[in-house]
């Protein structure tokens, strides 16, 4: 039975140096001339659809279809941009996720995707950046729906169309920095697996409820044992 495997991105397989913020905060003022409309909207493991609509609707606002593509476009705009630019704070790939993935993509017992709050567009120019967008084959993103705990089935849905067969909740595992990444595994009875590499504690994500933590995905060994459980 194969595994599949779903990253979340920020935290967990990269940092952006704040590139996704400034990009989400220019996209706002593209609309709304506020240049700091994210300041204090919580943007940790939530979807970038879910943010935007907070951001729309405490400038009394509603985030219609036609508002979302619209901010949705203006933010890739931008997001080409600042991707590029040294950022603020760290940005970078997270300790051992290149040695990891390296490892996931020479067995053939697993596939890899994506799982995160990320647009589609927003996570390929993040992970292309980073030499790390090919290792992925699918994956679902805030494009699908704004509950992050909605989106696991869209990524089982690809991989399905993939020539993935059978897949069963159980041989899913849902790799995150945060405990709506965690939420979002247990929603389905997927494995959820902590990465202690964002803003939460490995203590803070096993009492959201992870049944594995990683101090970082330095332990490569440990983290392919899960593949035999
Ligand atoms: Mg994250």
């Amino acid at each position: 039975m194969r595994k599949l495997i779903l990253f979340d991105i920020d935290g967990t397989l990269v940092l952006t140096g704040g590139a996704g913020l400034r990009a989400m905060n220019r996209a706002c003022a593209d609309i709304a001339g506020n240049a700091e409309a994210l300041s204090g909207i919580p943007v940790a493991g939530r979807t970038d659809r879910v943010i935007l609509a907070d951001v729309v609707s405490r400038l009394g606002r509603t985030l219609d279809d036609r508002l979302l593509d619209h901010l949705r476009e203006r933010y890739l705009v931008h997001l080409r941009e600042e991707i590029e630019l040294p950022g603020r704070g760290v940005k970078a790939v997270m300790p051992g996720v290149r040695g990891l993935l390296d490892a996931l993509a020479r067995r053939d017992d697993v596939f890899l995707g994506l799982l995160t709050g990320n647009f589609e567009e927003g996570a390929r120019l993040k992970l292309e950046h980073f030499d790390l967008w090919r290792y992925f084959r699918c994956g679902a993103f805030a494009d699908d729906a704004a509950d992050r705990n909605a989106l696991v089935p869209f990524a089982w849905e690809r991989a399905r169309r993939l020539g993935l067969p059978e897949l069963a909740a159980q041989h899913t595992l849902v790799v995150g920095d945060t405990p709506h990444d965690i939420a979002c595994a247990r929603e389905v009875g997927a494995m959820a697996v902590g990465v202690a590499t964002g803003g939460f504690t490995s203590a803070e994500l096993h009492d959201s409820g992870a049944d594995v933590v990683f101090e970082d995905l330095n332990d490569r060994e440990r983290f392919l044992e899960l593949l035999d459980r």
